[in-house]
């Protein structure tokens, strides 16, 4: 049996318009800048080993992970050499698996410092997380003050920190955190840095400095929310539909009986549900495409199954086995995400493990 056959949903890859966005948000950025790419959670749910293979092959040498697991795993695909940095940093007593593997920690706070400068003795590089305005990782600036001066042991090839409010063009934030940035960049000796994520790239050249964390926008996701997407769309989800059935007053659709039918329509009941990653708060308000036709999503999601109301599609074309598709086809992650209420993030990242996946473009 064929694994395609036997799962409920097909979810594909196309690795081409992955490197194309990589080589897209690279030709944004100031002469000399370097794009990394961010391929934490398992590349944003798209599968890390193949999209780190792909942006590598398109010129990507360093990649950001959040946790050390993940940067693991990841040395295991790579293995030549590219850059791999661990966001978490060194959490207690894990400094000698960055060695092993040959990561290099993002240091967040004074602790992973003294920890970093006592295993390291210097010998293995790390990057330093400072905090601009963010409140999340990374040292304030008296913590920053206080360190900055014995910081000489800790090998740092890089400066980092990271924006709040980066797809918000006209935030003011923006320009205080990287006011804030350059401020504290002036306390050490010169240092590659880096202050910019997917949507960084497009508040201009001062916000590039020497490196570029893109994350989101290689996936397809829209950087610049509310203007065109200047990204290819990378994913595809398909969903198969197992039953039609025809439906007439007074009935209704699903869980709640929340959809009730307005007359005799045609539904199609798809092998995708919330435990697929697919947000049950597009129970009633998402939609598919089937056939170049949008149909919309009726009652409520549920675990394994969703139904669409497909009455406008022409006979003969929806049967049990064809595909109506989520993603794609004019569908896109930003949309979805909308409709659910949420950001396209957490769509891609939601992508569940019953999906058959098909990496194309590779
Ligand atoms: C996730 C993350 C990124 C990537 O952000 P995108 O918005 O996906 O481009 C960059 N830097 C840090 C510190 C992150 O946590």
């Amino acid at each position: 049996m064929n694994s395609q056959a036997a799962a409920g949903g097909v979810l594909t890859i196309d690795l081409g318009a992955l490197a194309d966005n990589w080589r897209n948000l690279k030709a944004r950025l100031k002469p000399g800048a370097e794009l990394a790419s961010v391929v934490k959670a398992d590349g944003y749910g798209l599968g890390s080993e193949q999209v780190a293979a792909a942006l590598a092959k398109a010129g990507c040498s360093s990649f950001f992970v959040a946790r050390l697991d993940e940067g693991i795993r990841l040395r295991k695909a790579l293995c030549k050499g590219e850059r791999i940095f661990v966001l978490d940093g060194v959490l207690g007593g894990t400094a000698s698996e960055f060695f092993h593997h040959d990561l290099i920690p993002v240091l967040n706070e004074p602790g992973q410092i003294k920890e970093w400068t006592a295993k390291a003795d210097g010998k293995a590089k790390a990057a330093l997380h400072v905090d601009t305005g963010m409140n999340r990782l990374g040292l304030s600036l008296a913590e920053f003050e206080a360190l900055a001066p014995a910081l000489d042991g800790a090998g740092l090839c890089l400066l980092m920190s990271h924006l709040a409010c980066a797809e918000e063009r006209e935030n003011p934030k923006n320009a205080q955190q990287l006011e804030r940035f350059n401020q504290m960049r002036r306390l050490l000796p010169p240092l590659p840095a880096s202050l910019s994520n997917s949507s960084g790239v497009f508040l201009g050249a001062d916000y590039h400095f020497d490196l570029v964390r893109a994350g989101v926008a290689l996936y397809g996701v829209n950087p610049t929310p509310g203007q065109p997407n200047p990204m290819a769309q990378v994913v595809q989800l398909q969903g198969k539909i197992v039953q039609v059935r025809d439906v007439d007053l007074p009935e209704t659709v699903g869980y709640g009986a929340t959809h009730k039918v307005a007359g005799r329509v045609r539904i199609a009941t798809v092998a995708v549900g919330y435990a697929d990653g697919w947000p049950r708060s597009l129970s009633n308000r998402g939609f598919g495409v089937l056939n170049g036709v949008r149909v919309p999503l009726v009652g409520r999601v549920s675990m394994d199954l969703i139904t669409f109301d497909v009455t406008g599609v022409p006979e003969g074309t929806v049967h049990p086995g064809a595909f109506v598709t989520l993603l794609g086809e004019g569908a896109l992650v930003d949309e979805a995400a909308d409709a659910a209420g949420t950001i396209g993030y957490e769509i891609l990242t939601n992508l569940g493990p019953r999906y058959f996946r098909r990496f194309v473009g590779g």
